[in-house]
């Protein structure tokens, strides 16, 4: 490896230390060069003086934005550097020299809209407040395996390739698979599910979805990041609900002690949703939505985005930036149902999280004759599902779980705009590139 530190690590004490990174900004003063060097850490600045160190100031010369530079020298404590520490160069290296113009600014602060920083994503990566993102979410998903690890939950990895899709076939994307047409998947459920049969007990998976949703939200892209949990010998969908609280609340707390560099760069002031997360009715919900805001969701068996957006404001401003909605009356043949009568209350949930949906899940249904019950109700094609209703009829424990959208969450945490700013190279309807 070559020989350096990173710029947050400095002492100013050292006597020489090395350093690597982009040439961030040149500032030159006649007889003074002010280099700023970034890496991933953070910026530091070196100044050659001319009469100092003649040699490596005529060096400094060439420099150029984003150029990348190794540089040795003697730390020196100064109240105008970046981070109160500089270095008087003895060595300077060019590593590699970057070509000009930069289609973007990385320095400056220049607005630019979302479109032209994704077109020029490689550049864009570079900025210190978006990479502020990647590492913010890398710590997050970090800590967040961490807690399902050390819960003894197992880590499982599922096929990308299927015949069929487990939602509807609108949002499959069809691939030639061979001679044959397959699509790429939409969720791990089937799968999990078919682990809790296995007798697995409780696995999770950061995994990979495909959604061919024709969408133009800040909210929705075509390939997401999900982070999947089934766990088995639960009394009811309450259990699920405590481990997705428990986790996600670990996360979060990763985040705000580990992460204080990143928040402060994207501006974000990080609380832990120390307290239970409240779980309401949907029916509950409906009632909220209608005497608080006087709003009524168009579909009246789900929450719209303004439904979401208005409940999320009336938990937080109670101190709960997220809230369980339970209990759809109308869903899948794979939740669980509680029936009264004409009434009927599916065991799933939703959680949403500052105001937008985080996750879906709930307690399956593991008795598979009342589940082709309601698939016959519902009138779905069971060819589809053989493999897995026939996986399920050799005795499978009660269990349930739950699908979370990776991306959303940093989106949240973050505090973006955009979920695609949460997402390194994004796809949508329109972007198939970089
Ligand atoms: P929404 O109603 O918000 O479109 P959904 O109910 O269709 O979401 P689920 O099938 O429940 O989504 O998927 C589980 C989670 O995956 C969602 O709660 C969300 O966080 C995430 N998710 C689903 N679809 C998308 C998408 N197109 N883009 C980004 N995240 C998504
Ligand atoms: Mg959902």
């Amino acid at each position: 490896m070559i020989e350096r530190i990173h710029t947050s690590e400095v002492d100013p004490d050292a006597d020489e230390v090395a350093i690597a990174g982009h040439v961030h900004e040149i500032r030159d003063l006649g007889g003074l060069v002010f280099l700023i060097v970034r890496d991933r850490e953070g910026l530091i600045q070196v100044v050659f003086k001319e009469e100092r160190e003649p040699e490596l100031f005529e060096a400094v010369q060439d420099a150029g934005s984003e150029d990348v530079v190794r540089v040795v020298g003697k730390p020196l404590e100064s109240d105008q550097a970046p981070g109160g520490v500089e270095l008087a160069p003895t060595a300077y290296e060019v590593l590699d020299e970057a070509d000009s113009p930069l289609p973007l600014e990385i320095s400056k602060d220049v607005d630019v809209d979302l479109s032209t920083r994704l077109d020029n994503r490689a550049l864009d990566l570079r900025k210190p407040e978006t990479l502020a993102v990647f590492s913010l979410r890398s710590k997050l998903m970090t800590a967040m395996e961490e807690w399902f690890d050390e819960e003894g939950f197992v880590d499982i990895k599922t096929p990308l390739i299927s015949k069929g899709g487990a939602e509807g076939g609108a949002e499959l994307f069809p691939i030639l698979y061979y001679d044959r047409d397959a699509f790429l998947s939409q969720s791990p459920q089937l799968y999990k599910q078919i682990l809790m049969a296995a007798g697995y007990e409780a696995v999770y998976e950061t995994g990979t979805a495909f959604r061919a949703e024709d969408f133009a939200t800040s909210r929705h892209v075509s390939e997401i990041a999900m982070f999947d949990v089934e766990l088995a010998y639960i009394e009811d969908h309450d259990d699920v609900m405590d481990v997705q609280e428990e986790s996600l609340r670990h996360a979060i707390r990763a985040v705000v002690e580990n992460a204080e560099r990143e928040l402060d760069l994207l501006d974000v002031d990080l609380t832990v949703p120390e307290e239970d997360f409240p779980r309401i009715t949907f029916d509950e919900a409906l009632d909220l939505l209608e005497t608080e805001f006087g709003h009524f969701p168009e579909d009246p068996t789900d929450l719209d985005t303004k439904g979401e957006k208005l409940l999320g404001e009336h938990f937080a401003e109670q101190g709960h930036p997220a809230f369980f909605v339970v209990g759809y009356p109308d869903e899948k043949f794979y939740y669980m149902q509680d029936v009264e009568g004409d009434e009927i209350a599916s065991r799933k949930f939703d959680l949403i999280y500052e105001g937008q949906e985080l996750s879906s899940g709930g307690q399956r249904e593991h008795d598979v004759e009342r589940m082709v019950e309601v698939m016959e109700e519902e009138g779905v094609e069971q060819a589809n599902f053989e493999f897995y209703i026939e996986a399920l009829s050799f005795g499978t424990p009660p269990h349930g779980g739950y699908g979370l959208g990776i991306d959303r969450l940093v989106q949240q945490v973050a505090g973006l705009d955009n979920i695609k700013e949460a997402i390194m190279f994004p796809r949508d309807p329109n972007r198939l590139e970089p």
